[in-house]
C-alpha cells in the first residue's frame, strides 16, 4: 500500500512536469539534475555528486550536463584549490525556471487543503526516508543544519568536517557529506 501510494505520487509528478509548457525543452533527467543543483551546497555541486544523487551512470549524467550547459542553464567553474575539480553553477535563467515550476502547483494546493496535517505528513515522510537511509546505508544528502558536523562557532554556522565557516543560506542546502547525528543506541 505504501509503495502504491509513493509510486502513484511520483507518477503524477512526472506527468505534471512532462506537460508543463516551460519544461517542454527539458528531459526528465535534465530537470532532476537542475533541481539537485538548485538545492545543494558548494561541496556537492560536482558531476560526481550529481551522478551519486541521481543514481545514474557517469556517461548519462555527463551528457545531460552538457545539454544543460548548451541551453545556457548551467556553467562549469574550476575549483580554486583543486584545478582538476569542476563545480556546476546554475545560471539566473535556470534559477528562474526552477522558481516557476517547483514545487508543483498541484502539490501546493493539496497541502494547503490539508492544513496542519500536511506538516505531520512531511514529518512522517522524513522519518521514512531516514529509516530507509539508515537501513540501507545509502548517502543521506540531508540538510546541512541537521548534520552531525554542523556547529556554531563565534555565533556563525561552521562545518566541523571541512573546518570552514558556512554562510547562513548554506545551512538550508543539502550536502553530499551530510551525516546523521549518532544515536545513543539505548
Ligand atoms: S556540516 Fe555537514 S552538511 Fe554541512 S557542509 Fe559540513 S558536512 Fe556538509
Amino acid at each position: 500500500m505504501l509503495f502504491d501510494l509513493l509510486e502513484r505520487l511520483s507518477s503524477l509528478t512526472r506527468v505534471w512536469f512532462r506537460e508543463h509548457p516551460k519544461l517542454s525543452d527539458l528531459q526528465p533527467i535534465q530537470l532532476s539534475a537542475l533541481m539537485y543543483l538548485g538545492r545543494c551546497n558548494r561541496y556537492s555541486n560536482t558531476p560526481l555528486a550529481v551522478t551519486e544523487y541521481l543514481g545514474l551512470t557517469k556517461g548519462t549524467v555527463s551528457q545531460s550536463l552538457k545539454a544543460l550547459e548548451s541551453k545556457g542553464l548551467l556553467i562549469k567553474t574550476q575549483d580554486t584549490r583543486d584545478k582538476r575539480s569542476v563545480h556546476l553553477e546554475l545560471t539566473a535563467p535556470a534559477r528562474e525556471l526552477l522558481d516557476a515550476v517547483t514545487p508543483p502547483d498541484f502539490l501546493l494546493s493539496a497541502a494547503r487543503r490539508m492544513g496542519a496535517r500536511s506538516q505531520d505528513l512531511e514529518g512522517l515522510l522524513l522519518e521514512l526516508l531516514r529509516n530507509i537511509q539508515q537501513g540501507e546505508n545509502v548517502p543521506s544528502f540531508g540538510l546541512c543544519r541537521t548534520c552531525r558536523f554542523h556547529q556554531t562557532v563565534e555565533g556563525g554556522a561552521f562545518c566541523g568536517l571541512t573546518q570552514e565557516p558556512l554562510e547562513p543560506i548554506e545551512v538550508d542546502l543539502i550536502c553530499r557529506e551530510h551525516a546523521l547525528p549518532e544515536t545513543t543506541g539505548d
